[in-house]
């Protein structure tokens, strides 16, 4: 047994004082690796009184005191990508290279927050009416919370925080108990990038720590990442007590593949939107719809790509795919490859039978083949390496098939035909949309969301909308007569 995680509260480490622990694994060793302190209601309470006490303070700071901080804060991110990409490794059991990607994705978010000064202002009209200016400003929330899944430990936290600190607000943040040391490490470099003690807190726990940040009234704002059902709960308990939430959840998304389409590039892009991170992703490509004479074409092209993908440890050289978060996740994994072969589909890559280090919680690339909309593989969110076929006949029954499903996070269509693939953007029922692009997470000076139960409330995250999220207007309505009118006494001479 190694290392204990705690707290990080006012500035410091606190260990918990709950009594109770969860287990965090070293996913390609399957081994446990550390405890991690689960909060209280209590440990919850004081959290919140010291982010409360700090946001006060912290509101308080210039603009461009907090963008010279979130310019440090690119700097630690830039100098300690390696140190962090190896802890999310270690925990979460992606490849090197994918967690460095994640940092590159959340630093983003930094850089888009150190320009708060611009983004902050607001409009101004003068001469509203005689001697009249009307102008608004936007003022932080207080204390909001981030609750953040275990698949991105450093860019889902850096989503939220960069823009909530920015716009002067505390920012307590409650990340997936199951990778929770890159949040520490975030921490850490949030201080010695010289924000103030408090307004950045780590508080580690499940849904108990969950359910006492949605009754606190001291919270004034929530943003969650995670799966439907949470994300539902979160919404619907987080807006009853008045808070502000954004609640983003589960998704399956659909890449449409048109006859014309250039089958070897849509290939390594579906190969690795589907593969990447072992399918443990939001945008993961987890079906491919092949529209007529493509499917064969297609099916073939996955195929030979999957026995070529490295399967090991994140953190060995080489690797391209690492291990499941957990063994119960892996089994549940394999069980919808099993539900789909009992049920008619055509498993044409078996990950079951890949060979597999022997410890870890690993499972092979699976392809489906013949996949029909009734499977449990295409109803259900995943989130494993398995990717799903769906022959369909034509681009509009493709397409009729994307917007019946519940999910509707992200998509992306392969074609070399432009009025095709402006037919999709405009018609499809998806937030985010990729055009010969797998995975379209927007830039940072965009927002990221989906629609449909993909996203729960109206705020997409970041961006823009992260500012408007974390920040309320206020509109003044000032008159100030001109001195010299005679109508006024104002008690002094008016003439100068
Ligand atoms: P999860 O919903 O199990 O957990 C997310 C967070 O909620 C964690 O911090 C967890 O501790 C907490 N939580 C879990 N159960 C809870 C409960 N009953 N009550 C209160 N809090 C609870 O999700 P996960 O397994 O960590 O992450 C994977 C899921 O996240 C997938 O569904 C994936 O699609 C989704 N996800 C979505 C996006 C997006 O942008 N839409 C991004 C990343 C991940």
């Amino acid at each position: 047994m190694g290392q204990h995680i705690s707290h990080w509260i006012d500035g410091r480490i606190r260990p918990g004082t709950s009594g109770r622990t969860a287990p965090v694994f070293n996913p390609a060793l399957g081994e446990v690796a550390a405890e991690v302190d689960l909060a209280s209601t209590a440990e919850v309470d004081k959290a919140v009184l010291a982010a409360k006490q700090a946001a006060a303070e912290w509101r308080t700071s210039s603009l461009s005191r907090r963008a010279s901080i979130l310019f440090a804060m690119r700097q630690q991110l830039h100098e300690r990508a390696d140190e962090l990409a190896s802890v999310i490794t270690a925990e979460h059991g992606k490849v090197h290279a994918d967690a460095l990607g994640e940092i590159a994705r959340g630093l983003e978010n930094v850089e888009f927050a150190a320009g708060v000064p611009q983004l902050l202002k607001g409009g101004f009209s003068e001469q509203a009416a005689t001697d009249v200016d009307v102008y608004s400003i936007r003022q932080p929330l207080g204390v909001v919370a981030g609750i953040t899944p275990f698949n991105f430990p450093a860019m889902v936290p850096l989503w939220m925080c960069a823009n909530a600190i920015a716009c002067g607000n505390a920012f307590i943040l409650k990340p997936s108990e199951k990778d929770p040391s890159a949040s520490l490490l975030l921490a850490d470099m949030w201080q010695r990038a010289g924000l103030p003690d408090g307004v950045f807190t780590v508080l580690h726990g499940d849904r108990e720590a969950v359910d006492a940040l949605l009754e606190h009234p001291d919270v004034a704002a929530i943003s969650f990442v995670g799966s439907t059902p949470v994300a539902r709960h979160i919404y619907e308990t987080g807006t009853a007590r008045g808070k502000r939430v954004q609640a983003l959840g589960g998704a399956k998304n659909h890449a449409l593949v048109l006859p014309d389409a250039d089958v070897d590039l849509a290939a390594d892009a579906i190969v690795s939107a589907a593969y990447g991170s072992a399918g443990e992703r939001c945008m993961a490509v987890s079906v491919t719809v092949a529209v007529g004479d493509v499917a064969d074409r297609l099916v073939e092209a996955l195929a030979i790509r999957l026995p070529k993908l490295v399967i090991g440890d994140g953190a060995t050289a080489g690797t391209d795919m690492g291990p499941l978060i957990t063994a119960e996740h892996r089994d549940r994994v394999a069980g919808y490859v099993d539900e789909g072969e009992r049920s008619g589909a055509r498993v044409v890559v078996d990950g079951r039978e890949s060979t597999l280090p022997e410890s870890g919680f690993f499972l092979g690339a699976t392809l489906l083949d013949h996949v029909t909309p009734d499977m449990s593989v295409y109803r259900d969110e995943i989130f494993g390496p398995v990717l799903d076929v769906v022959r369909v006949d034509t681009f509009e029954e493709g397409l009729a098939l994307i917007n019946n499903n519940p999910y509707a996070n992200g998509t992306a269509i392969f074609t070399r035909d432009g009025g095709a693939a402006r037919k999709f953007q405009f018609e499809v029922q998806v937030g985010m949309v990729g055009i010969n692009v797998p995975i379209p997470v927007p830039v940072a000076y965009y927002s990221f969301g989906g629609w449909k139960a993909s996203l729960f409330g109206d705020a997409h995250m970041y961006g823009p909308e992260g500012i408007a999220f974390y920040t309320k207007g206020k509109v003044v309505t000032s008159r100030w007569p001109d001195p010299s009118s005679s109508e006024v006494d104002l008690g002094f001479p008016t003439t100068r």
